[in-house]
């Protein structure tokens, strides 16, 4: 049965444990979803944690940053994420690295499902090593990302899955 290890990396200075828990459980059964198929159950086994792991211990990291300015993967890449996007993804030294924002430009408050579906948007991105061609086709991968979860989500993953980047940490 494949397994797929999912770390979350809290860099913001006071999301609660309750609010990341929601997002948490949100975000796994997306990705419990997206990643089922008749043949074969995928094991998803998630966690929070605030520094980051090592680099065998999971499949796939996306850092929780506080907002644009903050930005995680600008700091380990050089490369600045969209103003106003929710999340961004880039890959430097052969090695995928996603981060999702607690805060807009606009400080706009956002229910946990709406971060969960960021993080998707993002997973989808780090996962399939893809820009913005996908995009466009409704679903996680649409932009910004939407349910319910697509065909076009699930063969984009699915696809993905056993050949999975190396994650910036
Ligand atoms: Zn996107």
């Amino acid at each position: 049965m494949p397994q797929l290890t999912v770390t979350l990396v809290d860099h913001t200075p006071s999301t609660s444990d309750h609010f990341k828990a929601a997002i948490l459980r949100e975000f796994e059964d997306m990705l419990v979803d997206i990643l089922f198929t008749r043949q074969d159950t995928t094991t998803v086994s998630m966690r929070w944690v605030s520094q980051s792991p090592q680099q065998a211990d999971q499949d796939l990291v996306i850092h929780w940053v506080e907002n644009i300015d903050a930005s995680y993967i600008k700091e380990k890449t050089g490369q600045s994420p969209t103003a106003g996007d929710g999340g961004f993804t880039h890959t430097f030294n052969g090695q995928r690295g996603s981060e999702v924002y607690r805060h807009r430009a606009d400080h706009a408050r956002f229910p946990p499902l709406v971060f969960a579906k960021l993080f998707a948007h993002e997973a989808i991105h780090n996962m399939t090593r893809k820009g913005n061609e996908i995009h466009g086709q409704k679903g996680l991968a649409e932009s910004p990302p939407q349910l319910p979860i697509t065909a076009h989500d699930k063969t984009l993953v699915q696809a993905a899955l056993n050949n999975l980047p190396d994650q910036i940490l």
